[in-house]
């Protein structure tokens, strides 16, 4: 039985979020601590982010390194994750090339998500005059370079938000396909979603779509606790809830999906203060009560903002602490990422050179080169 193998990663195209956070980060951390994992490998999938950032390269290159703070303030631990950068593995590429053949354009044209985020990208609009409508090749084949990212590190397991279901799909049915035909070579990935239904898909300060750094909607896990305070308190609510006596929605309601993302047991007892008020107080002891509260009417938003404020800002408090201080040691990020390229590496040219093997296109093998040459020469003594 061998080992199982964590691949995940993000693009630098941003600071990391509190979607991120509770979508994979979170989890990631408690299962590099479980021990379950022989490898756990975690790529800045700066490759993937130049598929829509090509003319900004400038960007992805400076947010390499704040991904990477953000990691280790978040406590991946390069003793026991292995941590990474995308393009600094050519294998990955000469991987990506041979898979494109496994599948058709119509095959990622019906790819939910490539379908949302070309949308949100305005890549369907009809060619402009300044050339950036349209989609990029590139970005339209990232989901076949995503299957060479996590074929190559031969991973078992995918923790990811649920936008990444249709890109394991895709991943999985590359490896099928590659298997079939050229023999068993390539580790079928299962994705590992978050438990909590809330984390799946964590919507933006906005309420509307889910929090990405391309719209703006973001709790940043470096952002001050002041910072936190405000886009709190600027947050999308229930808009049917006028009066505080009103009888208000929890469905839908910002404020209480972040709650159920990031409320823990004994949070009533330490920020139990959030809900004394002048007018009214509360005694909540979960978050069941609160909500049966909210939805009777008599408590405000301005009350639930408070105590989920004090919960953020409690989580991140200790990530903040940790940046600070590795902020202060730049060229310890940078050993970090190139130790764990080129540990990366490694493992990659393995797999590449099965590949190779399997596809047959490894002809100057010795063995290989001995026999093709043995062979080729008797069909023409032959002849
Ligand atoms: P971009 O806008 O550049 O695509 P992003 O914010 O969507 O950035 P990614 O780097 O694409 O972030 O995603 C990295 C990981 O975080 C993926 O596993 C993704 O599923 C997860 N993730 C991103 N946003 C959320 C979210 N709002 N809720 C839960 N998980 C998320
Ligand atoms: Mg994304």
């Amino acid at each position: 039985m061998m080992g199982k193998i964590i691949l995940t990663g993000d693009r630098p195209t941003g600071r990391l979020h509190i979607g991120h956070y509770v979508g994979s980060l979170r989890r990631r951390v408690e299962l590099q601590e479980s021990g379950a994992f022989e490898k756990i490998f975690i790529m800045i999938a700066d490759a993937q982010a130049l598929t829509d950032n090509a003319d900004n390269p400038e960007k992805v290159r400076q947010n390499i390194l704040e991904v990477a703070l953000d990691y280790l303030s978040c406590g991946l631990d390069p003793k026991k994750s292995t941590i990474f950068i995308q393009s600094q593995i050519s294998e990955l590429t000469e991987l990506t090339f041979y898979y494109m053949n496994l599948v058709t354009v119509q095959r990622v044209q019906r790819n939910p998500t490539v379908k949302a985020e070309m949308l949100l990208r305005g890549f369907n609009d009809t060619e402009g005059a300044d050339n950036k409508a349209g989609t990029p090749v590139g970005f339209f084949c990232y989901p076949i370079s995503q299957a060479a990212d996590i074929t190559a590190f031969r991973a078992t397991t995918v923790p990811v938000g649920e936008d990444q279901e249709p890109m394991i799909e895709q991943t999985r049915e590359i490896v099928r396909k590659f298997n079939a035909t050229y023999g068993p070579v390539l580790v079928e990935p299962d994705i590992l979603l978050p438990e909590n239904s809330a984390c799946l898909r964590l919507p933006g300060t906005d309420g509307k779509a889910k929090m990405s750094k391309s719209l703006g909607n973001c709790i940043y896990l470096s952002d001050s606790a002041e910072e936190v305070a405000a886009k709190v308190k600027g947050m999308y609510t229930d808009p049917g809830h006028l009066q505080v006596s009103d009888p208000g929605k929890v469905e839908g309601n910002t404020v209480f999906t972040y709650l159920d993302a990031f409320c823990r047991p004994g949070d009533f007892e330490r920020f139990g203060d959030c809900f004394k008020g002048r007018k009214s107080s509360f005694e909540f002891h979960d978050l069941d009560e609160m909500k049966a509260q909210y939805r009777a009417g008599g408590l405000g938003d301005v009350m639930c903002k408070n105590f989920l404020t004090a919960i953020l800002n409690d989580t991140l408090e200790p990530i903040r602490v940790r940046r600070k201080a590795l902020e202060q040691d730049i060229p310890y990020v940078y050993e970090v990422l190139r130790e764990g390229s080129d540990k990366a590496r490694e493992l990659a040219a393995d797999t590449l050179a099965d590949v190779r093997r399997a596809m047959k296109i490894n002809y100057f093998d010795p063995e290989i080169l001995d026999e093709l040459v043995r062979e080729q020469s008797e069909k023409y003594a032959n002849a």
